[in-house]
């Protein structure tokens, strides 16, 4: 019998589950199949960058699983629906009766599996689906009301009680299939098209492969852990692990990850290394936002976490929105974090939530615009994530701060990057100034670097901030 993997979000060979699954009979041949849908990613506002990286991270697992003597078929499919309709001719071809896969939950992707399930059961094909993106899955992490948790403490709480102790060891690469077997399925070639690897900045920085991602887990495991909590928010630090690109890639789980900080935290959860108790609370993040995607369906589709905040009136000025994304607001430490973005595809997280703050309370502009700029430009792009934060610093979303938690960009960056060392990185036209004089230079130092004068200025935007928002929740 021939096994068929559908790989997705879940680029790789170790510890996947849906894998796994598919080659326990050392008599069946495997066979995985992973889609290109270009057109549906740019509808889900990838950018070009991510798009590369996610068909080189699809080339990385070709390879390794070539070394298991398993073929993967990297098929160009525009949409969703063109996936379905491919799977289904080659299902047919091949006279495959079981298929295996590792869930999405965002709302398309799960309209396509629901479709796909469908079209199996009634040609009375065996569909074998598992929960790798979270290790607890969603729905599973309740209150005692048995209602989905909408803030964060508890959900953590209640999730270390859920997992503690019954969290797996991570599933170890399949063995090599026996290429006798495998025989069986020569000749696929001409099911696939050709997808040239490229080299980008996305490569450079963030090699797509697997042994990498572990490379990194472990080097952050032994080298920052311990330290994570005391300088896991000093930006021009490199102190967080940087993993968060492989795991939206799922070249890395979330279970291996934890698994490797339990080996430093005694086994433990929570309570034994303030480093590693906070990269797990982390990870715990993760899984929330996750959990808060499947629990409210909305935050797929636009809609503000708390309905009230539909109504803020949000400004509509192209030209702050494009100083914002071009890194011009005037404060430096916005700006640095906007270059970063860029340079780098990623962006440190105090940098994430100070950036996104600047744009929705101090420009008072859209979240969803925001969270789109950051979805094209983040190579770590991940709905479920993306959404949080933005909702999270817009005090839309999932928080039990109300809105008047409004960052001063200028005292997070004394407090942050003291020395403007990451200012000085990423605005060097800065780096003359006394690294007193880089959080909030004075207009002739900002004449002299050839650099902006503020956009807006602190007290007003954040009063106007606090009246959109107490204006419309009282209305409201
Ligand atoms: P570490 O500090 O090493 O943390 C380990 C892992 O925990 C991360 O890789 C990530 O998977 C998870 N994690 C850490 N912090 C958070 C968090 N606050 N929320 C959810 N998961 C977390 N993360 C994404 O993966 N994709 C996104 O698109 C994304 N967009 C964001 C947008 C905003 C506005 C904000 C405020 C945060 C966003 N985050 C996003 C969360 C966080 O900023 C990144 O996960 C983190 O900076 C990645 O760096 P790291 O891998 O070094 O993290």
């Amino acid at each position: 019998m021939t096994q068929l993997v559908w790989f997705r979000s879940d680029l790789r060979s170790r510890d996947n589950p849906a894998l796994w699954h598919a080659c326990k009979n050392s008599q069946d041949s495997v066979i995985g199949v992973v889609f290109v849908t270009r057109q549906q990613w740019q509808q889900h506002g990838l950018g070009e960058r991510k798009m590369q990286l996610l068909e080189n991270a699809m080339q990385a697992l070709k390879t390794e699983l070539k070394q298991l003597h398993i073929p993967l078929l990297i098929i160009p499919a525009d949409t969703f629906a063109d996936c379905n309709q491919t799977l289904q001719r080659i299902i047919i071809q091949l006279n495959i009766r079981s298929v295996a896969f590792n869930i999405e939950y965002e709302v398309n992707e799960r309209r396509r599996d629901i479709e796909f399930s469908r079209w199996c059961r009634e040609q009375q094909i065996s569909v074998y689906k598992f929960h790798d993106q979270c290790m607890v899955p969603p729905g599973e992490v309740r209150t005692k009301q048995d209602l989905p948790f909408k803030v964060f403490t508890p959900f953590k709480r209640a999730w270390i009680q859920q997992a503690d102790g019954r969290i797996g060891a991570p599933l170890p690469q399949p063995q090599p299939r026996d290429p006798a077997i495998q025989n069986a399925l020569a000749g696929l070639a001409g099911l696939q098209g050709n997808i040239p690897a490229t080299n980008t900045v996305a490569d450079e920085l963030w090699p797509a492969s697997e042994d990498e991602a572990h490379q990194r887990l472990n080097q952050f495991a032994e080298e920052r852990g311990r330290a994570y909590k005391e300088l896991r928010d000093l930006p021009a630090e490199d102190a967080t692990s940087r993993l968060s690109v492989y795991l939206s890639l799922g070249m890395i789980s979330p279970r291996q990850c934890l698994h490797v900080a339990l080996s430093h935290n005694k086994g433990q959860l929570t309570g034994n290394t303030p480093g590693f108790d906070t990269w797990i609370s982390e990870l715990i993040w993760r899984e929330f936002y996750r959990h808060l995607l499947v629990a409210f369906p909305q935050l797929c589709k636009h809609k503000a976490f708390k309905p009230d905040t539909e109504q803020v009136p949000w400004r509509n000025s192209e030209s702050d929105f494009k100083a914002w994304c071009e890194g011009r607001t005037g404060y430096p430490i916005v700006d640095a974090a906007q270059k970063q973005l860029v340079a780098e595809g990623w962006m440190h997280n105090r940098l994430r939530m100070i950036s996104a703050m600047f744009l929705t309370k101090h420009l008072l502009i859209d979240w969803r615009k925001g969270e789109a700029f950051f979805n094209h430009w983040l190579l770590d792009a991940d709905l479920a994530s993306n959404n949080g934060g933005w909702q999270w610093s817009a005090s839309t979303g999932a928080d039990g701060v109300p809105y008047f938690r409004i960052f001063n960009p200028t005292t997070q960056s004394q407090r942050f990057d003291a020395d403007g060392e990451f200012i000085a990185r990423y605005l060097p036209q800065l780096a003359e100034l006394p690294a007193a004089a880089r959080h909030q230079p004075d207009n002739l130092q900002r004449q002299r670097c050839g650099y902006e004068t503020p956009i807006v200025e602190h007290k007003f935007a954040r009063q106007r901030a606090l009246d959109a928002f107490k204006q419309t929740l009282t209305t409201a």
